[in-house]
């Protein structure tokens, strides 16, 4: 049986690893977070995996690295091949990636799928120009892409406010945070490369997180019709780079955010690039069109 991968794309902190695991479980996959940064946070800085324990002791990452194999001296290589995978490159024209990065990313999502018991791979990796390497060169027109776009004054405020830490092996570091504007400017890039991702994908969903919260059980069935249904096997979740809610008892939740803690100009700001970026989408993309809200 061959590999089958679903790209979970969209901006940080919109809710990928929530959707990931909830998603793998309903789908019988193994959830396995942002692949994209296996070499750094994965193999050398041993991010803590949401089973409990470090990559190069985790029973499947571990397992994986062994096969790859992907050791020390192999990371810096592994990281220049991989900055071919701009967000940018998607304006005017993705460069080839390295036939050695294309052989490795095969093997690794191979290696998934075997020591993950043939379980469909569901990856948050998110970077459209990861995602589109995926689709386009490693499995060509067989990676289904699902689109997750959460509104911008929601993601503009956990960037600016939400302070959380990551246990890696070298100790407890601190999550990103980003202005207003940044996050906005970002947020539009991104969202319009991701959707360059349907000439690629076998399949391409976009899925709001607002209507995700609102019936989470809808569209989770309607995700799995789309990728091919369920497998039914139990659903697995090893990541090691995504929410750090995954490491928490009741894992990541569903959830809004109040926005009231944005300025009024950053509010404005907010909502106009969210709308804009939006009604851009829509006219690109017909029929599926994402409302603006
Ligand atoms: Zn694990």
């Amino acid at each position: 049986m061959r590999e089958r991968v679903i790209f979970i794309t969209g901006y940080a902190r919109s809710g990928s690893t929530v959707l990931g695991d909830l998603l793998a479980r309903k789908l019988g996959g193994i959830h396995v977070g942002e692949v994209f940064y296996l070499p750094d946070r994965g193999a050398r800085d041993q991010w803590l995996c949401s089973c409990g324990q470090y990559p190069r002791s985790c029973q499947i990452w571990r397992k994986v690295l062994d096969d790859l194999p992907l050791g020390l001296d192999d990371v810096d290589e592994w990281l220049r091949d991989r900055a071919a995978c701009r967000t940018r490159y998607l304006l005017w024209g993705l460069p080839a990636p390295s036939r050695r990065f294309v052989r490795r990313l095969r093997r690794l999502y191979s290696l998934l799928h075997e020591h993950g018991g043939c379980r469909p791979i569901v990856d948050s990796s998110k970077y459209p120009a990861y995602g589109y390497v995926l689709a386009s060169q490693v499995f060509p027109g067989r990676v289904h892409v699902l689109h997750l776009i959460r509104d911008l004054p929601q993601v503009a405020l956990s960037q600016k406010y939400r302070v959380k830490t990551i246990p890696t092996a070298q100790g407890e570091i601190l999550m990103e945070r980003a202005g207003v504007l940044r996050t906005s400017l970002h947020w539009s890039v991104l969202n319009y490369c991701a959707a360059k991702l349907t000439r690629v994908a076998a399949t391409y969903t976009l899925l709001r997180y607002e209507e995700f919260v609102q019936e989470p059980e809808q569209c989770l069935k309607s995700i799995c019709a789309r990728v091919g249904g369920s497998g039914g096997k139990e659903g697995l979740s090893h990541v090691f780079s995504g929410n750090p809610g995954r490491l928490e008892a009741a894992g990541v939740v569903l959830q809004g955010q109040d926005k009231s803690r944005l300025g009024f100009w950053e509010k404005r700001v907010a909502n106009l690039v969210c709308k804009t970026t939006l009604r851009a989408l829509g006219q690109s993309m017909g029929s599926r069109t994402p409302c603006a809200r």
